[in-house]
């Protein structure tokens, strides 16, 4: 009896969308593979966390660069590259001033195929120096997408300054920057990719954000899921953060939840283009 009566709970619990949730595949947008990072996690254990997680191929970045190499030496087909403009931590707070950053991205792109600039950190005015231009041009010339955590003064100033090109807007802004605010700059902007770690308004007690349902279903070609592995506990937890996005992915139309959780992204970074 006791089995009927939980058999009976779990039917009706099913989501409505009704399809199933498990194993949805992830195209993750926000993998980093940095050394504090891998001093704790081997690279074959990174690969078998993502594996784990459903995530079948992922966006990475690191600092140092060192990180992304090392993941994509052992799983092309699995890991696209990005190029961080940073050697060391320290130069985050000066990059986008500092001309020799140029030179050492134009270097370091010969390294491995990377097919983005980012995950880099400015804001406001940060990107309209003469070395982000020149960042930009080079991003333009070789038809590599940029990866910007930046507030919302800096997007605007970047989606003026690199036009035409594709933009991952990294955590969306953060809860700070208003879903309206999110709405305006993808109606204006058909290139901006909002990637959505840490936006923690999606849900509302467990369910679907009325409002972010609507963006999505207004937009759903602009949007890649990512997770942010920015320290170890964020690569254990990975199969857990995955298995938070199914949840409220199924909440979704199906079509719509495969696009946010792989199919942009593959669109914009096909396999082929990895190898
Ligand atoms: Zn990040």
């Amino acid at each position: 009896m006791l089995k009927i009566i939980s058999t009976l709970v779990f039917v009706t619990t099913l989501p409505l969308a009704g399809y199933a949730q498990d194993g949805l595949p992830i195209f993750d947008g926000h993998i980093h593979y940095s050394q504090s990072v891998w001093r704790l996690i081997s690279p074959p254990q990174a690969i078998r966390l993502l594996q784990q997680a459903g995530i079948e191929r992922c966006l990475v970045s690191s600092t140092p660069n060192e990180g992304s190499e090392k993941l994509y030496a052992l799983s092309p087909e699995r890991i696209v590259p990005f190029l961080r403009p940073y050697r060391t931590r320290k130069d985050m707070l000066s990059w986008f001033n500092d001309p020799a950053t140029l030179e050492y991205v134009k270097k370091q792109l010969d390294v491995i195929p990377y097919q983005g600039i980012g995950e880099f950190h400015l804001n406001g005015t940060d990107a309209n120096t003469p070395v982000m231009g020149r960042i930009f041009r080079l991003a333009r010339d070789k038809g590599l997408a940029l990866h910007a955590h930046t507030d919302e003064a800096g997007i605007r100033n970047i989606l003026i300054r690199a036009p035409n090109q594709v933009v991952i807007w990294a955590h969306a802004g953060f809860d700070k920057v208003p879903i309206a605010t999110l709405q305006e700059l993808l109606d204006d902007n058909s290139k901006l990719y909002l990637e959505l770690s840490f936006r923690n308004d999606i849900l509302i007690d467990s369910e679907l954000n009325p409002h972010w349902r609507d963006l999505f279903l207004d937009h759903p070609y602009q949007f890649i899921l990512g997770m942010d592995t920015y320290i170890p506990a964020r690569w254990s937890l990975l199969p857990d953060y995955t298995d938070d996005a199914r949840y409220w992915l199924n909440m979704l139309p199906e079509k719509i939840a495969k696009l946010i959780a792989h199919g942009n992204a593959s669109r914009l970074f096909p396999v082929q283009a990895n190898r």
